[in-house]
């Protein structure tokens, strides 16, 4: 704290002699610094970045609140974002001298005060009435940098306000919201640039990484992810990305999909980013032959200039909607006596990989899933899957082509809501979900700002006790530990602590907390609506704090199908919860 105090007050004076005759501002002007992201991890008074940390492993240090105590665990204060605004809240809390920052539904962000809950100001995008999000008007949350605080909106704009105001510092379109183009997830701050991805993966859109100066909103780079497609540097051509036509036919790569759509993780160790990119478009896949480079694939882009250095492919040539969004986390460990610098993703098509985070060659990939009907197994050879053809659906002749059954469904084993990693017991606790679906193909041609799917579906369950599972995952052997199965799907982020604990929420509105090594669910508080946002977990004043978004929504209830029986009663909402121990 005191290293922290001094950076501020030396920071705040070269302000002042920079901007002679500026109003010094009374606390914290300058705010976290590159470095300051860069050791989030290791900082336990404050979130400031979207995963706890450049590497997202979303595991807290922090012990007060434990095993043994949590059951004690009592709310500190609620916040509503009132209004009626209230869907799907999926953002994760940002932390930071003694203010809660917060995205809502309909790109909204609040400030509140960390000790009371009192709202400090709100800034409400101003979003014209066409946007096109596919999945619900969510945001995953915001990036904290100097004096501002950033965040996308559904019509495809970063914003940069100043944290202590809610004023606009400045406001970049970052595509064409008519095309279909949205964005919901939180950016990232790295080396004073910030960074993030694109939504629209259902339009016909082009996947795309994209770097901006952060204090100007500047464009410093473009990296779109479908080969064939120009990226830039500094305003000059910067290479092609792939090479054209090499497994896209005809124009087919100028509308390909590939949405970067839940932004990225960093790994300060080896230089490099990690973004995950979603389904190649349109879903039709018999109209795209070829693996269809870099769709539904983890891509490894340098920081510094945008360039891909390494790939790595879940769902060659995708026929199901498997999105290979999914986060990347670094993590470190011991394979076969070697230590490793590995990094591991729970993917939409219900495979979890452990990749060598270095040149992205396979390790392992293991079924987190009850079922995958699409392939049996990956080979650890090739690194592809091994494909049971019969279930890809049929090319369609006339008006459909045939049916089959699915599992898991487009939503996935695992969608965007993000697993963590425990660096006490080398566990991943992933939230997935057991379903399937019928699915069909259809004819199609792209039309700007129109859904480009040729495909249809229908969601099934494909157990009688849950749909939602929680798993506790060795990555090292493969193996399921243990897991927690909830009724409705599960849709929220995951935090875990030296406290022995897993935290996540559950549509059925309930924020829990289960023993990290076992599984037992040890305490749980009901929040009045669907918890689908990621919770974090900090120290203030001597006592640590967890916190979570209420406010159920997302894709589930707008294309659940057969499963929407499992929520169709939950009410919606929009509130911060803060938790803590009583004195
Ligand atoms: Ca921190
Ligand atoms: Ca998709």
């Amino acid at each position: 704290m005191k290293g922290r105090f001094m950076r501020s007050l030396c920071g705040a004076a070269a302000l002042s002699l920079v901007a002679a005759g500026a109003p010094l501002l009374a606390q914290n002007a300058t705010g976290p610094t590159d470095a300051d992201l860069m050791a989030d991890a290791s900082s336990p008074g404050d979130v400031l970045t979207y995963g706890m940390g450049p590497q997202a492993q979303r595991f807290s240090q922090l012990k007060q609140i434990d095993a043994s105590n949590v059951s004690k665990l009592v709310p500190a204060f609620a916040a509503s974002l009132g209004g009626e605004k209230q869907r799907g809240q999926e953002s994760q809390p940002i932390v930071y001298d003694g203010t809660i920052y917060v995205t809502g539904s309909y790109s909204r962000l609040f400030a509140f005060d960390a000790r009371t809950g009192e709202e400090k100001w709100e800034y409400d995008a101003r979003l014209p009435d066409a946007i096109m999000p596919c999945c619900d008007v969510v945001n995953r949350g915001a990036a904290i940098y100097g004096d501002k605080i950033l965040f996308a909106t559904l019509d495809a704009h970063m914003v940069a306000l100043n944290r202590h105001t809610g004023k606009v510092v400045w406001n970049k379109q970052i595509a064409d919201y008519q095309a279909g183009y949205s964005a919901t997830a939180a950016p990232m701050v790295v080396k004073g640039k910030v960074i993030y991805g694109n939504s629209g993966g259902e339009f016909g859109i082009t996947g795309a990484v994209e770097a901006r100066d952060v204090n100007t909103g500047e464009l410093i780079w473009r990296r779109p992810t479908i080969e064939g497609n120009m990226g830039t540097l500094n305003g000059k051509d910067n290479g092609i990305t792939g090479k054209t036509n090499a497994s896209w036919p005809g124009d087919l790569w100028k509308t390909g999909g590939g949405a970067t759509w839940l932004g990225g993780t960093y790994d300060p160790e080896t230089n490099l980013l990690f973004f995950g990119t979603g389904n190649p478009a349109p879903w039709n896949s018999h109209l795209r032959p070829g693996d269809n480079l870099y769709t539904s694939s983890t891509l490894a882009i340098d920081p510094d200039t945008g360039v891909i250095k390494w790939h790595y492919q879940t769902t060659p040539h995708d026929g199901w909607d498997f999105d290979g969004v999914n986060e990347f986390i670094p993590f470190d460990a011991t394979i076969n006596g070697k230590p490793m610098k590995l990094g591991a993703k729970a993917d939409r098509n219900g495979y979890f990989y452990v990749l060598d985070r270095t040149n992205g060659k396979l390790v392992s990939a293991s079924k987190f899933v009850m079922q995958t009907t699409w392939a049996n197994g990956i080979n650890l050879k090739t690194g592809r899957p091994n494909y049971i053809d019969a279930n890809r659906p049929g090319a369609p002749t006339t008006a459909k082509g045939t049916s089959v059954f699915a599992s898991p469904s487009f939503l996935g084993g695992k969608n965007w809501m993000p697993m963590a990693y425990s660096q006490d017991t080398g566990l991943f606790y992933i939230p997935s979900n057991d379903w399937g679906m019928d699915i069909w193909n259809e004819p199609i041609a792209y039309k700007k700002g129109a859904a480009y799917l040729g495909a249809g579906f229908t969601i099934k369950p494909i157990a009688d006790d849950h749909i939602g599972a929680l798993r506790a995952m060795d990555p090292k052997t493969g193996k399921i530990l243990w897991e927690y199965k909830n009724k409705a799907p599960l849709w929220g982020g995951v935090l875990t602590t030296a406290g022995n604990l897993v935290f996540t929420g559950t549509p059925e509105g309930y924020l829990k907390a289960f023993d990290a090594r076992t599984g037992q669910e040890l305490w749980k508080f009901q929040t009045g609506s669907g918890v689908v946002g990621s919770p974090v977990t900090w120290e203030q004043d001597g006592e640590q704090y967890v916190a979570v978004m209420s406010g159920w929504g997302g894709a589930v209830p707008l294309w659940g199908g057969e499963v929407a029986k499992t929520f169709k009663d939950i009410n919606q909402g929009g509130a911060l919860w803060v938790f803590k121990l009583p004195k």
